[in-house]
């Protein structure tokens, strides 16, 4: 696996430190992906000293592995909006989204960034005669709520369509190269910023917040958690609100004459493109092949079938790049940003953005300064990370529960029949260990990587992701390395290593 942004932007700060020391600020950051660097540069900017940690390298999880759109266009989304919420509650969200386009659009502009940002048209299209009402919906729904996209029959794509929904002057960029100008601009106002540096504990005392890592740790008034999923299970309950979905990526050079613009189809798997902007070749990054983490048992088509996709559409297509990420969902499908609990005062959250984290993390860093600075934002209601209804998702829900179910309680008991020696290498499986289930993964000298195949987080059965080599949790999207370290959130903790 290997990220266009990650590859062509690898270092987003020189002088990357730890943190080894107990310091003191105005708003502690958990997390460096585009969400805590976005609310860091807002804070910083109102005259708070912020420190960011993060536990890897900045932007190198979700924000490094992104297609990186920034648009309001959502897929079909305003319809549904309209008849789950309301009018105005739909027209509050397109607007949010739209106005962050400008404000990074005016950030990329005040800080001097150079990130490749480009104003580009984005496309929702079909091309099965049966998803053209919806498309047409769309385009009335969306009109109804004051802006002016367009139904057109020929999108500008190389593919044979029925029609398109077309949102304006929306906008794509190299979010690292964003990130780390934003990095630039929160180091010259005196705030800090480490990297390899966990969170492993978070305290009350006294009325401020001790965030520890294991070198160190920070004490502030308030505390943003920009950990793409919460890493605090209580108060909050997020666990119980969300899941996470998988998608992938590939990026491949292609001398065919180029597109303009973004697009999404509405089929399902989706396929998603845009342009990069690289001197030296015509890349187009191509995604789809989504879906629920810790679900998935075959791998195989994962990256074929963006290929086969591409060389359709691009007979001369080279395969430079496959990279992928997960993102977190709310079952109402809307993200949580605002206070992490009422239990918690002071303490923020911005999560569950759907796979639309570009446009959605700038909301985030304006909701939750003006929070801070006890401000009103005119978007809060829309996405309050406190709010209580009914599901929305039923059928979502639904699974949530039977696969929690399932891998925490109903197949605890089912001892498999194979045992390690039917592993071959390359290979992880769980397997019996004598009464009890292990996950094994082989690598390709035969070594042996052992662990407990129960997450760390909530305990419930993962599952072997043979594409990625990791083991993933159907309840909550945590993954782990082969090895047991965890990798993707809410998880923590190493898994178990079983006693040799
Ligand atoms: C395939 C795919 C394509 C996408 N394409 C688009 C797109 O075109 N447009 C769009 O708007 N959105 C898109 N998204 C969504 C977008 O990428 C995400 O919503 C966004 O990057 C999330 O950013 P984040 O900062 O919240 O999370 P992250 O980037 O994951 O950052 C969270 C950070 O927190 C750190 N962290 C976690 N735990 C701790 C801890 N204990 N201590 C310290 N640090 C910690 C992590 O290491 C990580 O760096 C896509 C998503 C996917 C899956």
């Amino acid at each position: 696996m290997n990220s266009y942004w990650i590859d062509s932007f690898p270092k987003i700060i020189n002088n990357s430190k730890e943190l080894t020391d107990n310091l003191t600020a105005d708003v502690c950051i958990v997390g460096g992906g585009i969400t805590g660097i976005s609310t860091a540069y807002e804070l910083a900017k109102a005259g708070l000293k912020v420190v960011i940690l993060e536990k890897c390298l900045l932007a190198e999880k979700a924000s490094g592995n992104t297609t990186a759109k920034i648009t309001s266009s959502h897929g079909i989304f305003y319809s549904y909006l309209v008849k789950a919420f309301s009018v105005d509650f739909a027209r509050k969200y397109l607007f949010a989204n739209q106005e962050a386009i400008d404000n990074i659009e005016k950030i990329v502009t005040s800080e001097n960034i150079d990130c490749d940002f480009e104003r580009k048209d984005s496309y929702i299209f079909t091309s099965q005669n049966d998803d053209l009402q919806k498309i047409e919906d769309e385009v009335s729904t969306v009109n109804l709520l004051g802006f002016p996209a367009e139904f057109v029959t020929t999108p500008p794509i190389p593919l044979k369509t029925v029609g398109a929904i077309k949102f304006s002057n929306q906008a794509q960029f190299h979010p690292r190269k964003y990130i780390a100008g934003l990095c630039n601009y929160i180091l010259s106002k005196s705030g800090e910023i480490f990297e390899r540096s966990k969170v492993v504990d978070i305290k009350r005392v006294n009325s401020n917040y001790m965030i520890s890592t294991e070198k160190g740790s920070v004490t502030s008034k308030y505390l943003v958690l920009a950990t793409h999923y919460p890493i605090v299970k209580i108060p909050g309950f997020y666990f119980l609100k969300m899941y996470q979905e998988a998608s992938y990526l590939i990026g491949v050079e292609t001398k065919s004459p180029s597109l303009d613009g973004m697009f999404l189809s509405t089929s399902s798997p989706s396929i998603s493109l845009r342009t990069v902007k690289d001197p030296n070749k015509q890349l187009v990054l191509i995604g789809g092949s989504e879906h629920k983490v810790g679900i998935k048992n075959d791998f195989s088509n994962a990256f074929s079938e963006l290929e086969k996709f591409a060389k359709q559409i691009y007979p001369d297509a080279k395969v430079l790049y496959r990279f992928g990420t997960q993102d977190c969902i709310s079952l109402d499908k809307i993200p949580y940003i605002g206070i992490l609990s009422h239990m918690m005062p002071n303490a923020y959250v911005a999560t569950g953005f759907k796979k639309w984290g570009m446009s959605s993390s700038n909301v985030a860093a304006n909701i939750i300064k003006d929070k801070i600075l006890g401000q009103k934002n005119k978007f809060e209601d829309v996405f309050s990370s406190t709010r209580f209804g009914p599901i929305k998702n039923r059928a979502e829900f639904g699974n949530m529960l039977k696969e929690s179910t399932y891998s925490l309680v109903l197949n605890r008991f089912n001892l498999p029949q194979a045992t390690i020696d039917d592993i071959a290498c390359d290979e992880g499986k769980i397997v019996k260990s004598g009464t009890k289930k292990i996950g094994v993964y082989k690598d390709i000298n035969g070594k042996i990587f052992a662990i407990k195949p129960y997450c760390t987080h909530l305990g419930c059965e993962l599952s072997w992701n043979s594409l990625e080599k990791t083991w993933d949790c159907p309840c909550h999207g945590s993954r782990f390395s082969y090895s047991g370290e965890p990798i993707y959130d809410p998880a923590i903790k190493d898994l178990t290593r079983p006693k040799e």
